[in-house]
């Protein structure tokens, strides 16, 4: 016999993966599908309906033990209406999620933004568990942050709050992706570090890298991690760059809100916390008061993709009021 417990739902671009989960079970199911967002908005909420369904038959639960469907969507959105506002990577724009999937599956749907929602799972779940005031940061293609504030999640006043990407680093540096130039992730994500490495090895600079960039394939947090390991001059020093401007901001938020703890998280820092963490931390103590951040602590999660699925059932208990 299962507990109670959500499915959760990680809606990415090209595949969604949901899992069955409570805290005490943990993940009990989990079903990764690739989804197609280019297809109309009543397929895809289809396609999520599906894998509800999957998942359920999967682990043979009584439908009343669900009392929740999450939806992590990357995007803006409103978590009470159930609106998504702007989700540009699954091509959605002001839509009811909520009460489109909701007429296709028998249980309470809930949305929150999928950084958001890591947040949660690393506070409730994961190293965050004693933080009060905390911030999680995920560094990859772009860089998000969630805010913990007196142990909840701060949303803002029209739930956009957290969004550290797009702080001003660099005037006039790099193009980033919402348009503005010389925001947070365009000079310090993983994206941001490989371009200035391809320029590096294109201007002849020697990297093991340069073979990969040459067949133009797609440089992974792996590939980093094994240039690392080789000592690889050309990319130490592109990281430890993007390390000392991720420092400098952490340094900068830790002086605003006095936070208590600050988890790194994300695909480049899990591949290179024990190279990137301590770099970090120095350029952080270079840059911060000194008693801002007494009590901070900065560490990496352990939780990976499953913060945003732990984050669940957190959304589930704030917003149904139940105990999962
Ligand atoms: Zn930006």
């Amino acid at each position: 016999m299962h507990r109670d417990s959500v499915i959760s739902i990680d809606m990415g671009g090209t595949k969604v993966l949901g899992c069955v989960v409570n805290s005490k079970e943990r993940i009990i199911a989990s079903v990764k599908k690739p989804t197609d967002p280019t297809v109309s908005r009543k397929k895809y909420v289809h396609q999520l309906a599906e894998v509800v369904n999957e998942l359920i038959e999967e682990v043979h639960i009584n439908k009343k033990k669900i009392k929740a469907v999450c939806l992590g969507v990357p995007g803006l959105l409103n978590p009470y209406s159930g609106v998504i506002g702007l989700a540009p990577n699954l091509g959605l724009k002001n839509f009811n999620i909520k009460k489109s999937l909701e007429a296709e599956i028998p249980f309470p749907v809930l949305i929150e933004n999928d950084v958001n929602l890591g947040a949660l799972g690393v506070k409730s779940f994961g190293v965050g568990k004693k933080a009060t005031n905390m911030l999680a940061v995920f560094v990859g293609t772009g860089i998000g942050g969630g805010l913990i504030i007196d142990g909840k999640l701060y949303r803002g006043s029209n739930y956009v709050a957290g969004e550290i990407g797009h702080m001003l680093v660099e005037k006039n540096g790099p193009k980033c992706g919402c348009g503005r130039k010389g925001c947070f992730e365009a000079v310090a994500s993983r994206t941001a570090i490989v371009n200035n490495i391809i320029k590096d090895v294109k201007s002849g600079k020697r990297s093991t890298l340069s073979k990969l960039i040459k067949n133009k394939e797609r440089i992974r947090s792996r590939s980093l991690l094994n240039a690392v390991k080789k000592k690889d001059k050309v990319v130490c020093k592109r990281i430890k760059e993007g390390c000392e401007v991720i420092g400098g901001v952490l340094a900068s938020i830790s002086n605003l809100l006095n936070l208590d703890m600050i988890v790194l998280g994300g695909g480049m820092i899990e591949a290179l916390d024990f190279y990137m963490l301590p770099l970090i931390k120095k350029s952080f103590s270079e840059h911060v008061l000194n008693d801002s951040a007494k009590v901070l602590k900065i560490v990496a999660s352990k939780l990976g993709d499953d913060a945003a699925i732990f984050g669940g059932i957190a959304l589930a208990e704030e917003f149904l009021g139940v105990k999962l």
